[in-house]
């Protein structure tokens, strides 16, 4: 599917993860009209999804400060700029306009899995490490049902009140749905993992067990090795093989997996840019791919002496921001100003005097 109208723009950074963030703020400092395409439901990357909790001590100027504490500053400063931030949206495809600049038409065209496309001159890709994609149930047959009866990402609660739901997976988010389900309408939970050891923490596991206990959630010890189709063509079943090497039925309405998340540099190796062990390969001048136009900053590149570290995708996204300005108006010569004395910076911040 893809929206009817593109949305037309100067730039698109692609991943909301710390780089990607600063990024739109330095595009935005340049005027520049920018939207950031995330994968994820929240921006943040690596930061909010693998380590939200945990201080990070070597940013400049700041002792210590969360994963989540630097995502939700990094928004901060971002909001006076208002650059939208499309979250939950995968970039796979991108389709090349106009080889020849001079032309009025934009260059790229991007499309989302959700739907969305956008057309513009320039792009930055900040995926990092990939997209997070869900971990996928290695049963045969199953993602023919996906998005009906198969759902990896949350669906609305409409979906689920009434019906029997397995949900699979020793992880945080797969013990925390079940609870939800449980306690929001389904007929019948069942909890699928192949041991009762979860990977969770001390409350929620207390309120699992005692879900267990109560007879809420039911628990199911096996792998699925099989999905059982009903006449109709609708999912029916699962079958499971059981620690102990038995086999069963586990008759279902809905499925939802929870094993984690992987990420996924997806589509982006595929659009014919310089790679060099997955990463792509940069100038360090304007942080330039291979292909005029496209810039890729923070964990996703690579050059001589780099270091994957917050603080450098900073200085890549700065000077990255210099060079698409520079490439985008080139009659022009785009200097520097500092925050600290610049009334249109001020201006632009909502800081500074009227
Ligand atoms: C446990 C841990 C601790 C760390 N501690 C530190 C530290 O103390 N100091 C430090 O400087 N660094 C630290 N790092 C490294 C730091 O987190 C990374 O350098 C930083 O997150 C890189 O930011 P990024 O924006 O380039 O990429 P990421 O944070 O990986 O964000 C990329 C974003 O792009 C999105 N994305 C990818 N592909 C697509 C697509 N096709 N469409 C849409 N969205 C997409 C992803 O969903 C993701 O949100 C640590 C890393 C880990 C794992």
């Amino acid at each position: 599917m893809t929206s009817a109208s593109p949305i037309r723009t100067d730039a698109v950074v692609i991943g909301a993860g710390p780089v990607g963030l600063y990024q739109a703020f330095q595009l935005g400092l340049q005027e520049l009209g920018v939207h950031v395409v995330e994968g994820l439901p929240h921006a943040g990357g690596q930061c909010a999804e693998l380590y939200p909790g945990k201080p990070i001590y070597d940013l400049p100027g700041i002792p210590a400060c969360s994963g989540q504490e630097l995502t939700q500053r990094l928004l901060q400063q971002l909001a006076p700029l208002r650059i939208p931030l499309h979250l939950g949206q995968i970039v796979t495809s991108l389709q090349r306009l106009a080889p020849d600049r001079a032309e009025p038409s934009p260059r790229f065209r991007l499309a989302t899995d959700g739907g969305l496309a956008f057309e513009c001159d320039a792009l930055v890709i900040a995926a990092g490490v990939g997209a997070f994609l869900p971990r996928k149930v290695p049963v045969p047959g199953l993602e023919a049902w996906e998005g009906r009866q198969v759902h990896y990402r949350d669906p609305p609660a409409d979906i689920w009140t009434g019906q029997r739901i397995v949900v699979m997976g020793g992880t945080e988010s797969a013990a925390a749905l079940a609870l939800q389900l449980a306690d929001g309408g389904a007929a019948d939970v069942t909890l699928l993992h192949r041991n009762d050891r979860f990977a969770i923490d001390a409350e929620l596991d207390e309120r699992l067990q005692s879900a267990i206990g109560a007879g809420w959630v039911r628990l199911c010890m096996g792998q699925p090795v099989g999905a059982i189709a009903a006449a109709d063509g609708r999912l029916e079943a699962l079958e499971i093989a059981t620690a102990d090497d038995r086999r069963l039925t586990l008759p279902l309405d809905l499925f939802m997996p929870r094993l984690g998340l992987n990420p996924r540099l997806g589509p982006i190796a595929d659009w014919g840019l310089a790679l060099e062990r997955k990463h792509l390969v940069v100038d360090t001048e304007g942080y330039r791919t291979s292909e005029p136009g496209i810039h890729a900053v923070g964990d996703v590149n690579t050059y001589p002496g780099k270091r994957k570290l917050i603080v450098c995708g900073f200085h890549e996204a700065t000077l990255a921001a210099f060079a698409i300005a520079q490439w985008l108006r080139p009659q022009e010569r785009v200097v520097l100003e500092y925050t600290t004395t610049s009334t249109r910076l001020q201006r632009l911040l909502g800081v500074g005097p009227g």
